[in-house]
């Protein structure tokens, strides 16, 4: 009884701010978003983790685990490394399963913690926020210099400010899209794209243009939107926030009625936001974060070191806006493990498993036998039958395998390669071919026959099959 007398957040009674985008105009037009210069605590935070991301990220191509590329996403070839393990075509299940496992891990991530992704880890918010837009205010000034410097004429001045920030922002296009395209075609391959000129590798140079355009419309041009308007998981929120998601939140018991109050002043009438409008004038999607939550705010957490700037300025507590849950703030009590997060941590668990266990018991080559179609034995002589067999191997690994086959099950039995090929299979490669088995008579019993067939390479075992030898009638046999 005691949370009927707490009042609703303000945006359950009016909710028309999400019939509109805060960055588009009634007319349709674009508003250009120019958020103040964020700082404090939070953002100090931010910024040392996506100096480890962004150094994971321009490293990544670089890392090797013997010889071999520690990712790699190369779907031209349809060939993925993750972590060092490579997954060619045959494997497609297994990444198919442990994509599925990073998108449920997303989801409960999200169920649990909202868009934390998003201000912290996603690419587009470190590089747009960390990045391009730090490279901006150093070059333009803080949000209000930015606006003077647009509406001033072309001089000297604006002409080198503005000059010189695009060729900044064209370079580090330059270095992400080289450092996209080394995940997905290889380092070495980049290499020689970029050391050769463009008309040796035409359609790689157009790849690299059209990626760094891409990167440098994104970035200098179509920025937040990206967030707002095109990115599906931001989309997504509505769907997988619950009411005990943490968020970027404001406190509205505490900070209801706003109003302007000075340090120390007690108006028992007032909550502690002062409507000093500066957590709107910091965030870089343009939203009043005071109406609730919003598919637009991408958790960047500017207007919680602003608005904790401005409490110890008014002598209250920090927090007013802070990672906080709907249900947290309106109960004051925190439910992290609700049905949902039990429900998906149960799901994920499973696919994990499932995951490991493929993974792990994963050979490096998969062997497919069959005996020939429409073949019964053959009477080789007087004290020999064979049986035909189509062989399929597909090599796994990165390295090139020279493959022997051995017969067990049926004592003298031998395998001879009708062609009399060596089973080479390349890295990454499939060997299709015929084998005979020829068995002695006096080892055969009937028509079915129990044959074990090991691939070795070298002394290594590879893989086993079982299949069946076929023989004549029993009392047909000499
Ligand atoms: S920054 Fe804090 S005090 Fe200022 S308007 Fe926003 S919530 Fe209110
Ligand atoms: S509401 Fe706050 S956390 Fe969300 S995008 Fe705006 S400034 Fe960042």
């Amino acid at each position: 009884m005691e949370n009927a007398s707490k009042p609703e957040s303000p945006f359950e009674s009016d909710e028309s701010f999400r019939d509109t985008i805060s960055t588009v105009d009634k007319a349709g037009k674009r508003i250009w978003v120019y958020p103040k210069k964020p700082s404090g605590s939070y953002h100090n935070k931010r910024a040392w983790v996506t100096l480890v991301l962004l150094g994971i990220l321009f490293s990544g191509p670089f890392i090797q685990i013997n010889g071999h590329p520690f990712m790699l996403f190369n779907v031209f070839e349809r060939k993925f490394v993750l972590f060092g393990l490579v997954f060619w075509p045959q494997d497609f299940f297994l990444l198919a399963l442990t994509l599925i496992c990073f998108f449920v891990f997303v989801i409960l991530f999200t169920v649990a913690f909202g868009r934390l992704w998003c201000g912290w880890a996603c690419p587009q918010t470190l590089f747009m926020e960390m990045v391009f837009r730090k490279i901006e205010y150093w070059i333009e000034g803080d949000a209000n210099q930015q606006k003077k410097l647009n509406a001033a004429p072309w001089n000297a001045s604006k002409i080198i400010k503005k000059g010189s920030k695009q060729l900044i922002f064209i370079f580090i296009s330059l270095l992400i899209s080289h450092t996209v395209l080394a995940y997905i075609i290889g380092l070495d391959q980049t290499i020689e794209i970029v050391t050769k000129p463009p008309s040796e590798n035409l359609s790689g140079f157009i790849g690299f243009m059209f990626f760094t355009g891409l990167f440098y419309w994104v970035f200098s041009y179509f920025r937040e939107q990206a967030c707002t308007v095109v990115c599906p998981y931001g989309r997504l929120q509505g769907v997988l926030l619950v009411k005990d998601s943490i968020v970027v939140a404001y406190d509205w018991l505490r900070g209801e009625p706003r109003g302007k109050i000075r340090k120390a002043e007690v108006d028992s009438n007032k909550g502690d936001c002062v409507d000093c409008n500066l957590c709107v004038h910091v965030c870089p999607t343009g939203i009043d974060i005071r109406n609730g939550t919003q598919l637009e705010c991408v958790n960047c957490t500017a207007c919680m070191d602003v608005c904790d700037e401005v409490m110890e300025k008014v002598d209250r507590p920090k927090g007013l806006i802070r990672y906080a849950s709907y249900n947290s703030i309106k109960d004051g009590v925190k439910h992290l493990m609700n049905t949902r997060v039990i429900a998906y941590s149960v799901v994920l668990i499973f696919l994990l498993s499932l995951t490991s266990f493929f993974l792990f018991t994963r050979s490096d080559i998969k062997a497919s036998v069959k005996r020939a179609q429409g073949l019964t034995y053959q009477k080789i002589d007087d004290t020999y039958y064979g049986n035909i067999y189509n062989i399929k191997l597909i090599n796994k690994t990165f390295d090139s395998m020279d493959i022997r086959i051995e017969v067990t099950g049926i004592e003298g039995a031998t395998v001879e390669m009708v062609a009399g090929s060596d089973i080479i299979i390349p890295q990454g490669g499939m060997f299709e071919g015929v084998f005979r088995v020829k068995a002695p008579a006096t080892s055969i019993n009937g028509t079915r026959n129990e044959v074990y067939f090991e691939f070795y390479n070298g002394e290594k075992l590879m893989d086993k099959q079982e299949l069946n030898f076929m023989g004549p009638m029993p009392g047909s046999l000499r």
